[in-house]
């Protein structure tokens, strides 16, 4: 069996089998048995969604800490266009990257340059690119991950190309060891992510091998951050930024800039599986290129950034405006279109099937249709699975029980007490009546009169 890697994991002490989280997952990846969430590893996007609802805080995505640089003879922060976003007005990028510096990287590598690289790439693709219309966005791995698990049928419709924080990464680690004469192993790139999908797409990339070696959260540095800027402040006078880039932290930002298109703008991960169903539906070829992030709002909404995402988007706002009054800036990044290729096909992943044998399929199949026509039908969750649907086939999988639904239990329990009943009014034919029938009737059925 394959083995998946997932940042969002499930901290079981803190979890009371609440279901809040099953009705949320994207993916139907939850249920709660024993009184315990379970994450069904296959399905798992790691969206986190789940990490949002959990009132009981039992969800956590599973990051680095600065501590990790210790294992490496130079290091390279990647923070991602967000970030920037994070802080309040007046904080320009240069402020943040001096103090990342002062945080103990050797250097650091805006992802808002990778980004605004592959916007350039992005633009001669869907120029020249044949492929089916609507072409969807590679950026967020959450979208493609969930297209791996739901609609292995669009998987073609994603662009083969590398996301800005993968460029990004590659630029500044070949960087380093040209400029520094540094081995590949001797560098370690830190992503400074919004996002668990992010941390996943790292550890099992979609091409044959990242070049990030790390994530870290953007909650877990932000306060430290801070906290240096309001004190010490920042060396740094100025850094690229570059204006279309740094835009790619909210929704909207990628198609800006990619323009002349026609394209499409979708946020939020049960919208953006709307939008795929309609593709699925054979609609929307008209739309030259589909932006999708899993998060409303963007990476500025990812659930790993520490401010409202309304706040962000407003400082994201006014930042672009401040970036914009700079005028283009040339940027020293690679014109090789092979550059920004991803190396890989991205393939449907193996989701839960009922039976590999098709014969059995079909059967199983029916034994679902059957145990759903006789469940209530409410979707209530109370069973530990996302919907009445998922609770039969459960059942055929053999995972869970048909009195796992409470109405079906009652109806059992009101069955069982009306028995109980019956059977508190027999007695011994001996003593006299028996239940459900009379003297005369036990006489009649055993002897002859
Ligand atoms: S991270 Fe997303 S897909 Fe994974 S269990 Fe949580 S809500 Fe479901
Ligand atoms: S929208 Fe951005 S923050 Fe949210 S899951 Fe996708 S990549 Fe991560």
């Amino acid at each position: 069996m394959q083995k998946y890697f997932h940042s969002v994991m499930l901290e079981k002490e803190n979890c009371k089998g609440c279901t809040n989280c099953i009705k949320h997952c994207p993916t139907e990846a939850i249920r709660v048995r024993e009184g315990q969430a379970r994450i069904i590893e296959q399905l798992c996007i790691d969206c986190g969604e789940c990490i949002r609802r959990c009132p009981n805080h039992a969800k956590l995505a599973i990051t680095d800490t600065l501590d990790r640089l210790n294992d490496y003879k130079y290091t390279i922060a990647l923070p991602a266009p967000s970030f920037y976003a994070q802080f309040g007005p007046g904080v320009m990028p240069h402020h943040v990257l001096g103090v990342l510096l002062e945080l103990g990287f050797d250097h650091f590598y805006e992802v808002a340059v990778g980004a605004e690289a592959v916007s350039a790439y992005l633009r001669r693709y869907l120029d020249q690119s044949q492929r089916p219309r609507p072409l969807i966005s590679s950026a967020c791995p959450a979208v493609v991950r969930t297209m791996q698990v739901r609609f292995p049928g669009l998987l073609e419709n994603i662009v083969p190309i590398e996301t800005p924080m993968e460029v990004s990464a590659r630029i500044a680690r070949e960087e380093a060891m040209e400029k520094h004469g540094l081995k590949d192993e001797e560098i370690g790139v830190f992503f400074i992510t919004p996002c668990p999908a992010k941390v996943t797409a790292i550890k099992q990339p979609f091409g044959e091998r990242s070049y990030v070696d790390g994530a870290i959260s953007m909650s877990s540095i932000y306060g430290e951050v801070l906290n240096r800027l309001n004190s010490t402040g920042s060396n740094l006078k100025s850094t690229l930024s570059p204006v279309q880039g740094v835009g790619w932290g909210k929704t909207g930002g990628e198609n800006h800039a990619i323009k002349d298109h026609s394209l499409l703008a979708v946020d939020g991960i049960h919208n953006v599986i709307n939008v795929l169903e309609e593709i699925e539906r054979g609609g929307l070829y008209d739309i030259d290129y589909i932006e999708a992030q899993a998060c409303t709002g963007g990476c500025i909404g990812g659930p790993l950034v520490p401010q409202n995402p309304f706040v962000s988007r407003v400082r994201m706002e006014s930042l672009l405006k401040e970036l914009g009054t700079r005028g283009e800036q040339e940027l020293n990044v690679p014109s090789d279109d092979q550059f920004y290729r991803l190396s890989e096909t991205i393939l449907p992943r193996p989701t839960l099937k009922l039976s590999d044998d098709v014969n059995q399929a079909i059967q199983m199949l029916e034994e679902v249709e059957r145990i759903y026509a006789d469940l209530p039908g409410l979707d209530c969750g109370s069973c530990g699975s996302p919907h009445c649907r998922a609770l039969a086939e459960d059942i055929v999988r053999g995972s869970a029980e048909t009195s796992f639904c409470v109405f079906k239990l009652r109806d059992k329990l009101q069955q069982l007490a009306r028995e109980i009943v019956d059977l508190s009014h027999m007695q011994p034919p001996a003593m006299g009546r028996v239940a459900n029938g009379s003297k005369e009737d036990a006489k009649k059925d055993e002897f002859m009169e």
